[in-house]
């Protein structure tokens, strides 16, 4: 592991080095403030621990750890001041400015031991830390069962997608897929059956969207996808997944159960006056798609096109085998 020193002194500079070392370090030295600071601005992997002498030229230590506590992050690098000041308001200056601890010199080298010891303990807390916040950050906005974005995360991109599509005067396409009765698939061969199907057409939505798309799962058997397409160019998108669906069974080592899916999609466009109409407006318009979908037979992807397209809504209902 890295440890920076930062001392004008040579002579500490290289008793400390050695100590370092001994202990199993990596030191990295520094012979002022300035370089001091540069190094941890300029190094993809600086050090976390941080041995910083208080009179130091062109920056001192005070003001390096003022500077660097300036910079907010979640992985924080623990410093320790080292300094020949012992008094009481030097360590309540050092402790304010942002150090962690406070060491003075001469430094009795098991003293110092202990001290890093102790900061050890509290960057692997950090690490920690930071790794179950990233855990949860992740499950917050994941599906557990098919790693795909959760619905509170697809409307939160929704969101961004749309400012930029009125920013850019562009377009966009927001479809809800809805599995056709898959009620059946549960009730003929179970919820765990279920749960695979569900895992392949997640699987199946990743392949057939590209990675600027935003695919989640809405709920149940609901999926949304989010394409910055052209509405011309949309209805033969999701005819596509559609027919991804219709052709290739699925489970198909093991059962190969043919589903088909409907789907519900809105376009927009940035140019579309859009006072009234938010998000959920427009996820009403595709939801309300879906049902006619739906109750024209399924297996069919009908659109819901802002009024600058040219083609009439029922011209894009597509017509594939009807199930059920
Ligand atoms: P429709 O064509 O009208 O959409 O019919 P459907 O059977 O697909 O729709 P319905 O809403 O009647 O049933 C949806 C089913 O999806 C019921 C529910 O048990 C099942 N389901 C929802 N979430 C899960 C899940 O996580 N795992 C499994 N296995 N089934 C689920
Ligand atoms: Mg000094
Ligand atoms: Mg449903
Ligand atoms: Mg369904």
């Amino acid at each position: 592991m890295k440890a920076l020193i930062a001392d004008d002194d040579l002579a500490l500079r290289f008793i400390m080095q050695k100590m370092l070392e001994g202990w199993g370090f990596e030191p990295v030295i520094a012979s002022d403030g300035e370089e001091a600071l540069k190094l941890m601005q300029d190094s993809d992997e600086a050090p976390r621990l941080l041995l910083l002498d208080w009179e130091m030229p062109k920056i001192n230590g005070l003001d390096l750890c003022k500077a660097l506590r300036e910079d907010e992050n979640n992985d924080p690098p623990y410093i320790i001041l080292v300094t020949g000041h012992a008094e009481a308001e030097y360590i309540q200056t050092a402790l304010d400015a942002g150090a962690n601890d406070f060491i003075s010199k001469p430094t009795n080298s098991g003293v110092l031991r202990a001290r890093i010891g102790v900061g050890l303990r509290t960057l692997e807390l950090q690490r920690r830390l930071n790794i179950a916040n990233h855990m949860l950050a992740y499950r917050a906005n994941h599906d557990d069962l098919t790693g795909l974005r959760n619905r509170g995360a697809v409307v939160e991109q929704l969101e961004s997608e749309l400012a930029r599509a009125q920013r850019y005067h562009s377009e966009l396409s927001i479809a809800i897929l809805d599995i056709d009765f898959f009620k059946k698939v549960n009730d003929t061969y179970g919820h765990p059956v279920g749960d695979r199907v569900l895992r392949e057409f997640a699987d199946r939505l990743r392949d057939t969207f590209r990675p600027y798309d935003t695919v989640g799962r809405y709920g149940g058997e609901e999926f949304i996808v989010v394409c910055p397409i052209e509405a011309q160019k949309s209805f033969e998108l999701f005819e596509r997944f559609r027919k991804v669906i219709e052709e290739t069974p699925f489970l198909a080592n093991d059962l190969a159960i043919d589903l088909t899916v409907s789907g519900g999609v809105r376009t927009f466009s940035g140019e579309e006056v859009n006072d009234a109409k938010g998000i959920l407006s427009l996820l009403a318009d595709a939801d309300a798609a879906l049902y006619r979908a739906k109750h024209s037979g399924r297996n069919t992807v009908c659109m819901v096109n802002h009024s600058s397209t040219p083609f009439p809504e029922h011209e894009h209902q597509s017509s594939g085998q009807k199930t059920g």
